[in-house]
């Protein structure tokens, strides 16, 4: 089984945007785990943003584009150096992978691209991807790892991609603001009342939120591939996914 797993910023900092330590541990544990059980494991990972902004002991993101860049650039040392020490105690070795919006649209970076991560999963390594967020910029960017991670999961043929999310799916209202929320365990179709519940934004560091997951299923739904959405302060559900069972919020991919 070859499974994309998208961290998102929350999961792994604070709002501070410092390392959120038993989050991270348990996360690189776990994909550890599921990566020895044989499973081809392909990480996008957001939180450079963040942790350049913990790093830098700034107060919050800044607003202009070179700012967050600046931030960026800082951060994904940072997320690296985290995540080659915590998959190295494991085991496994670490390959980061920046790419741009025009690297996915152009056919003959694609291709190379792809042609690496096959490679690297030959090698039994595990490729940790980011967008390049220093030479991104909002129009020609992808923008957002949700997306990212959809065409990532396209381009290199997975079964399976899980966004990790700070709630445990796709609910049928805020389940902050509403107690009488449910939580929406499979979606085959993504009709116009499933995409009406994307309205909220994600966290104060990230980018993404629930209308970019919905994004990324749209694109997930139509390539075939099946998408989860869990919460990744439970990443055991990691194992069920993995395991054939459902979690989450499971969006069925279409078989052609
Ligand atoms: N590439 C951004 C970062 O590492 C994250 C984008 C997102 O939050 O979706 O900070």
């Amino acid at each position: 089984m070859r499974v994309v797993v998208k961290i998102g910023t929350s999961n792994i900092t604070y709002p501070t945007g410092r390392l959120n330590i038993r989050h991270m541990e348990a996360l690189c544990k776990i994909l550890s785990d599921i990566k020895n059980s044989g499973c081809e494991l392909i990480v996008v990972s957001s939180g450079a943003t963040a942790m350049g902004v913990g790093k830098l002991k700034l107060s919050e993101k800044p607003k202009d584009m070179p700012g967050k860049q600046a931030c960026a650039a800082v951060g994904q040392c940072e997320l690296m150096y985290t995540y080659d020490k915590m998959f190295t105690e494991h085991g496994h070795t670490v390959a980061q992978i920046l790419i741009t919006g025009d690297d996915l649209s152009d056919a003959s970076r694609y291709s190379n691209f792809a042609n690496t991560v096959e490679r690297l999963l030959e090698l039994k390594a595990l490729p940790i991807i980011n967008e390049n967020d220093t030479v991104s910029t909002v129009e020609y960017g992808v923008g957002d790892n949700d997306t990212l991670g959809a065409l990532v999961a396209a381009g290199v043929k997975a079964d399976l991609l899980v966004l990790l999310s700070d709630i445990d799916g796709l609910y049928t209202a805020d389940p902050r603001k509403d107690p009488d929320a449910k939580l929406i365990p499979v979606v085959e179709e993504l009709t116009d009342d499933i995409m009406a519940l994307g309205g909220g934004k994600g966290s104060a560091l990230g980018t993404g939120g629930m209308a970019t997951k919905l994004g990324a299923a749209r694109i997930c739904i139509k390539s075939g591939i099946n998408m989860a959405i869990i919460n990744g302060s439970k990443p055991e559900a990691l194992y069920d996914l993995t395991e054939g069972k459902t979690a989450g919020t499971m969006f069925v991919g279409k078989k052609a």
